[in-house]
């Protein structure tokens, strides 16, 4: 199918749907200038996040300081980047009333950044800009941690309890939280347009949600560079960048909902 008849596609079932749910990878935070895991010269060329094993954080301080070496880069990435057309798209189909909720594996806080509100966004994998203490539960910001980095604790404790603190971010190996995955099964098999934009699909149990969404009579989209294994089920697949996709997707679905008789008729 021609590119601009895909995105008319798209387009048309977002102004026929009543719930949507968006699911979002690595990619859709590239044009942000955040490497996904196959970028090359990226973050994750220097640090491959599988080496920081969550059982190796627990029982190495060795491996624990380099896990904060890679934090403290990511962190410092983060505090310069800025959300994209991709997410503010989301954004937009949030204002249209179209969007039931985005489930992201981003750790990157960009969808709110994008003025998406907190209750919109179940975050699968965790938020960087969060420090919990993995025996008490006690938060820090990310901040106040990074200024104690700085100030030469290499591996930063809690001030309570003396446990070990960690980026609330799931690591490999680390437990999927629970209250978030049962909450993005429930949306993702209860919405009529499940559209994933910027996912290899590849990241389990995450890669599970267009699944559920499927069998629960969805329609599928994914908006990705690549192939992913579930290019097979999805009713549409558009490959492309995910903002220029998205903002043209979402101007379309702003027209059609104008002309077809949307919130805005009343
Ligand atoms: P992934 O790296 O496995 O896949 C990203 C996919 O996005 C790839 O298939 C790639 O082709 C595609 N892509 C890259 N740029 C794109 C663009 N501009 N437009 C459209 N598609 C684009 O990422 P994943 O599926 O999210 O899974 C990897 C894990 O990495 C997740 O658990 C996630 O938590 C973590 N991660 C998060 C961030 C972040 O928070 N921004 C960054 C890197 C990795
Ligand atoms: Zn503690």
């Amino acid at each position: 199918m021609a590119r601009n008849e895909a995105i008319e596609k798209v387009a048309q079932w977002i102004a026929e749907a009543k719930k949507v749910v968006v699911f979002t990878g690595a990619g859709v935070s590239t044009e942000s200038g955040i490497p996904d895991f196959r970028s090359p010269g990226g973050l994750w060329d220097r640090y491959d996040p599988r080496e920081f094993y969550f059982q190796v954080f627990l029982t190495s301080e060795e491996a624990r300081i380099k896990y904060w070496q890679m934090h403290s880069e990511l962190h410092r990435l983060l505090k310069t980047v800025k959300p994209n057309t991709g997410h503010y798209a989301c954004t937009e189909l949030n204002k249209l009333g179209k969007l039931d909720c985005v489930i992201t594996q981003n750790i990157d806080n960009l969808h709110q950044g994008a003025g998406l509100p907190d209750e919109k966004v179940i975050e699968l994998h965790g938020n960087a800009l969060r420090v919990r203490c993995l025996d008490c539960s006690k938060q820090y910001s990310r901040e106040e941690i990074q200024e104690r980095i700085e100030g030469g604790e290499r591996v930063p404790r809690c001030e309570e309890c003396g446990g070990l603190v960690k980026p609330d971010t799931i690591s490999f190996g680390q437990a999927m939280p629970d209250k978030e995955m049962r909450e993005a099964e429930s949306h993702s098999r209860q919405c009529d347009l499940f559209i994933v934009i910027g996912s290899s699909l590849v990241v389990q149990p995450a890669a599970l949600m267009p699944v559920y969404a499927s069998h629960g009579g969805a329609r599928l989209v994914i908006i990705n560079l690549t192939p992913t294994p579930y290019d097979t089920e999805a009713d549409l697949v558009i490959h492309g960048q995910a903002g220029e996709v998205m903002s043209e997707v979402l101007q379309r679905a702003k027209e059609k909902l104008l002309t077809e008789g949307g919130p805005s008729s009343g």
